[in-house]
């Protein structure tokens, strides 16, 4: 369960505080998806980053199963972050010289693994669900925009987190590869029990999830 609970945030900035959300609250329990719309600079990445542990809240409180990642210190919330959320932005953000196998990985390099090559085992678990299984040696220019970007979905599984982040994931895509991701992306909710809180201009993808909001004045409005 995530819950955000009187949210407010604003940046200090040398004209003084700029408003960005204002006691927003949000409930996302096992297994919804929710879609976040509205113009660009109306602050859902701020809100998206607040919800992951990214970004702290000037007032309220974030929940995640349970846990205040910003009552931890910086390496617990760290460490909380690697294994509760996982991100997927508008840029795949892979490392270029990594294979896509070995991109996935990089989140477990930092985590003590019960057996050795189970996470390698997952990995290629998720990167066959991605439609990559052919893909695994390929590094990221070697492979298509939306090839990439599957990389980037089975990266933020792979740490099993009950969160899963995405702003914008389709924004830099071309019409076919984002509704492969966009498919792949509902299918998760059956595969994977996580939470799934997508920001997206596309009103088409923000259809396929259980609950769409527009943020509007700093607050989150049913769409
Ligand atoms: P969106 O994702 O909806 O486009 P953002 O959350 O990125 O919006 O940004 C919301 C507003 O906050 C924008 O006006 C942006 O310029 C401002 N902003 C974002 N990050 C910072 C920062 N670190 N310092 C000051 N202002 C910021
Ligand atoms: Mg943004």
């Amino acid at each position: 369960m995530l819950v955000a609970a009187q949210l407010s945030k604003h940046y200090d900035t040398a004209r003084g505080p700029v408003p960005i959300v204002d006691d927003l609250s949000l409930e996302v329990a096992r297994g919804e998806s929710v879609a976040i719309m509205g113009p660009s600079g109306c602050g859902k990445s701020t809100l998206l980053y607040m919800l992951g542990a990214l970004e702290r809240p000037s007032s309220g409180t974030v929940t995640l199963d349970g846990r205040n990642p910003y009552a931890l210190d910086d390496a617990a919330q760290s460490a909380f972050r690697n294994t509760h959320v996982g991100f997927v932005f508008q840029d795949h953000l892979l490392l270029p010289q990594l294979s896509a196998l070995d991109n996935v990985l990089v989140p477990t390099l930092v985590t003590a693994s019960p057996r050795p090559g189970a996470a390698a085992d997952r990995a290629r678990m998720l990167l066959d669900q991605m439609g990559l299984a052919s893909r695994l040696d390929h590094r990221p220019g070697e492979l298509s925009g939306g090839e990439r970007q599957r990389v980037a979905v089975a990266r933020a599984l792979i740490q099993q987190p009950s969160l899963l982040l995405c702003d914008e994931p389709t924004g830099n895509l071309d019409r076919a590869s984002a509704d492969a991701i966009a498919g792949l992306l509902v299918s998760l909710q059956g595969t994977h029990d996580t939470m799934l809180v997508i920001v997206t201009h596309s009103p088409t993808l923000a259809a396929r999830f259980s609950r769409r909001y527009a943020l509007t004045d700093r607050r989150l409005v049913s769409a």
